[in-house]
């Protein structure tokens, strides 16, 4: 089993303020967050970067797109829009090797 900060924050056994659930995503606030809205969107099973993702992992990388839509229209920001990014390894900037949408709003260009 990998030691993975966000497999521990989706089996509930480190905290998280949790902004949205499904049966194959969560998204949760930035702890550090860099706008005024920044939540983080993962697949709930572990895929370590999109420098490693498989075939099968593609439905749920769409998945994760798709509650960034919700999650932009729950927010307010469905109109006005919103940035979401991923880091792809550590050249990418990528420091948590579970894969990640980073959701900014409330700034323009996040
Ligand atoms: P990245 O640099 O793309 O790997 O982004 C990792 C992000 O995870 C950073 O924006 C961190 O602020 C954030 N982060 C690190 N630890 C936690 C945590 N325990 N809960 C929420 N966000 C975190
Ligand atoms: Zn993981």
């Amino acid at each position: 089993m990998i030691d993975c900060l966000f497999c521990r924050i989706v089996a509930r056994e480190s905290p998280a303020d949790i902004e949205y659930e499904d049966d194959a995503v969560l998204a949760f606030k930035d702890i550090y967050p860099k706008a005024p809205v920044h939540v983080l969107i993962v697949p709930k099973h572990h895929v370590t970067s999109i420098q490693t993702m498989t075939a099968d992992d593609v439905d749920v990388i769409g998945r994760c797109l798709l509650a960034a839509r919700t999650i932009g229209e729950r927010k307010g920001f469905g109109e006005r829009g919103y940035r979401v990014s991923i880091n792809c390894g550590p050249d990418g900037g990528q420091v948590v090797g579970h894969v990640h949408f980073h959701f900014l709003a409330g700034r323009r260009g996040g």
